[in-house]
């Protein structure tokens, strides 16, 4: 059995020894004082159940309609796709498609790999695709700019709030609940522990690069 373990400082490229088993809480480089990595109590777990949640969060936030504009009797109604069904008819096709991709494709596949992945450590079935979708993960995770998504519709209901009457849809509240998860899920996520597990579960991580 392992008694301790090796990380090298991504900052200052120092070796540091850690001792096993790892305590709870941010490990720091000794040198530098740069964050090696978190080790949160049952992050795995925790991990799961917010990717659950997320996904059904998302599925209602992008199917029910997010707010209904009224003015002078008439009543509009607003989804997800409805910003980006307007970018797409005025033109703005590159917006359109970096909308789409920013609040909808990239979030989701986001959620969807999570819960994947983390599915697989929580039962401890460990297949060689979890992997690359690991790496998937830690690519998007910059691209989902759901936060950003609801900045901008908090600022539009501000204005609109002046010209008409505005009722939330289910969607919003769906989407308002959701954008606290994800970050908090960002938060006690730590791609070390994962690699860790996976590593230990006996799987090479440079399987395809040493070949
Ligand atoms: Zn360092």
């Amino acid at each position: 059995m392992k008694t301790h373990r090796h990380l090298c400082c991504h900052a200052c490229d120092e070796l540091v020894t850690i001792k096993l088993p790892e305590k709870e809480g941010r490990y720091r480089c000794p040198t530098c004082g740069h964050t090696l990595f978190k080790n949160y109590k049952n992050s795995i777990e925790k991990s799961y159940a917010i990717s659950i949640a997320s996904l059904i969060l998302f599925i209602v936030a992008n199917y029910f309609p997010i707010l209904t504009f009224s003015v002078i009797g008439q009543n509009s109604t607003a989804t997800f796709m409805t910003a980006i069904e307007y970018l797409y008819r005025d033109g703005d096709y590159i917006m359109a498609i970096a909308v789409l991709m920013t609040t909808i494709v990239v979030p989701f596949t986001f959620i969807l790999f999570a819960m994947i992945v983390f599915g697989m450590l929580y039962h401890g079935k460990i297949y060689p695709i979890i992997i690359p979708m690991l790496r998937i993960i830690e690519d998007l995770r910059p691209w989902g700019m759901l936060d950003v998504f609801l900045i901008g519709v908090l600022v539009s209901v501000v204005k609109l709030v002046k010209m008409g009457t505005i009722h939330f849809g289910i969607s919003f509240w769906a989407f308002v609940s959701l954008v606290p998860l994800m970050a908090y899920a960002h938060m006690i996520l730590d791609p070390h522990k994962v690699w860790e597990i996976i590593e230990d579960a006996g799987m090479c991580l440079y399987q395809k690069e040493h070949k």
